[in-house]
């Protein structure tokens, strides 16, 4: 049987490969899945009928188009701005936008793939969507990023909509560019409505959303370590990035009685072994949200280890927090987490594990968490800020954080059902692939050839 299922994969991400060429982390997401997907798609052939993988894998629409803005220097700049709009099958396309150079057709189909899954993992009606833009917002001036922001939002503005397709932030997109953002749309549309989650809490915005992400990677930890009678108490933590993810998991960290001891950017990563706590967590929020400055900055303020060119992965940890980018984690970074005692790998980034190092964690029997599931805490609180603007009513910051909570809680229950082996071993990659898929599936069946 696995045999023939190895066949069937290969010959499936063939045909994958070749219309899709050189998008290597949309190839990797994908066989990901596909690996989870079709032992259950064989027992439930109605799915293989419906050529779902086949429809699912394909994205509903690609918009990619020019980005001119002028510097301040007066020169003429030209990025290139995408939304891929990948499944609408439960709802409106929902899903960040990504500025950061690297930014490619192949990494934001891989990105807007995974949403699909994540979003509908939240158990809220949200289809699943991805964009972004090359443009690099390091060391410009916030005049540079709002001319840029205008220019992005000029043609994006005829693609979103409340009920269409709703963006949010990722990296390189915080509240300065979504405010710039929802400024333009709002001017050119003459509409005050929820097109954009992420918003500032005066105009729209839901507290908790910037730390969702970061809080609901750490609630989801602790479920995991629930399932062995364990807490957060005393654990130590490594946790990559230093932007909106990695500072709020650094935050409920400390609530939960946990000590991070490491934060990393672009450039390196710091070592403080006596933790980062709420005075220096505070420092790390002026540093990379107001002075826009690099991590390595703390080293030089708290006399700590700064080590160049490297990610925390050789820090020995009970629990990693990946929250920086894609593929941040490989095969020997994995062995040498396992190595120095790593019990808990929950993924505040989208897909940080390379396939090799996710190897590493399933057949060593960690406990890990995969993005899609341990960071949907971040799109879930933007299903609730979405829910406010139609509501036109704020919750409170008790009753976002308790839905965030439960959604987590919720989210993890569902990975233990359809994840769990003969063995009793929670493969969590399998539970939110296979848990996230069947929603969209069964959608996409009743709405006929869609
Ligand atoms: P930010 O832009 O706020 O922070 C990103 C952090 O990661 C920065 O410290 C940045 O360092 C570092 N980083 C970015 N690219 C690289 C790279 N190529 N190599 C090494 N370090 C890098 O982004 P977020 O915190 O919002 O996003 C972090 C991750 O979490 C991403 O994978 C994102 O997709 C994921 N995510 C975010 C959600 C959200 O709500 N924001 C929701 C779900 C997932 P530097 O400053 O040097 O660039």
């Amino acid at each position: 049987m696995a045999n023939i299922l190895d066949v069937k994969i290969n010959d499936f991400m063939a045909k994958v490969i070749a219309k899709n060429p050189g998008e290597t982390e949309f190839h990797q997401a994908v066989k990901e899945v596909v690996e989870s997907l079709l032992p259950f798609i064989e027992e439930n052939p109605k799915y293989r009928h419906a050529k779902i993988l086949e429809r699912i894998t394909e994205p509903e629409r690609v918009i990619m188009f020019r980005v001119p803005w002028l510097d301040d220097k007066g020169e003429i700049q030209v990025n290139r701005g995408f939304r891929i709009e990948m499944n609408s099958a439960i709802g409106p396309y929902k899903g960040g936008l990504r500025f950061h150079p690297t930014v490619n057709l192949g990494i934001l189909k891989f990105l807007a793939f995974e949403q699909v899954f994540k979003n509908s993992l939240t158990t809220l009606p949200m289809g699943g969507g991805k964009g972004g833009s090359d443009f690099d917002p390091k060391a410009k001036s916030d005049n540079e990023v709002m001319r840029f922001c205008q220019s992005f939002m000029t043609e994006l503005s005829r693609h979103i909509g409340q009920d269409t397709d709703v963006p949010a932030g990722d990296i390189g997109v915080g509240g300065r560019e979504i405010g710039y953002m929802f400024g333009q749309y709002k001017r050119i549309r003459n509409e005050f409505t929820g097109v954009l989650t992420g918003k500032g809490l005066e105009w729209g915005g839901s507290l908790i959303r910037p730390e969702a992400t970061g809080y609901g990677a750490v609630y989801f930890a602790e479920e995991m370590l629930k399932t062995k009678n364990e807490s957060m108490k005393g654990k130590i933590a490594t946790v990559s990035g230093s932007g909106n993810v990695a500072q709020y998991t650094v935050e409920k960290l400390l609530q939960l009685g946990a000590k991070p001891v490491t934060l990393s950017d672009s450039e390196g990563f710091i070592y403080d072994p006596d933790g980062i706590d709420t005075e220096k967590l505070q420092y790390v929020m002026h540093l990379k949200n107001i002075k826009r400055g690099r991590i390595k900055e703390y080293a030089d303020k708290y006399k700590v280890k700064y080590v160049e060119g490297q990610r925390p992965w050789s820090v020995k940890c009970d629990l990693a927090f990946p929250s920086a980018t894609q593929n941040e984690i490989n095969e020997d970074d994995a062995r040498e987490l396992v190595k120095n005692g790593c019990k808990v790998v929950s993924e505040g980034a989208n897909m940080p594990s390379t396939p090799e190092a996710v190897e590493v964690f399933l057949s060593e029997k960690i406990l890990y968490g995969p993005g899609k599931a341990a960071n949907a805490g971040g799109v879930a609180t933007s299903g609730l800020e979405m829910t406010q603007n139609s509501m036109r009513l704020p919750w409170s910051r008790e009753e976002v954080d308790s839905k965030l909570h439960q959604i987590m809680i919720n989210i993890h229950a569902t990975c233990v059902k359809y994840g769990t082996d003969s063995s009793g071993y929670i493969n969590y990659v399998n539970g939110a692939n296979i848990g996230g898929f069947i929603k969209v599936a069964d959608a996409m069946i009743a709405q006929g050839l869609v």
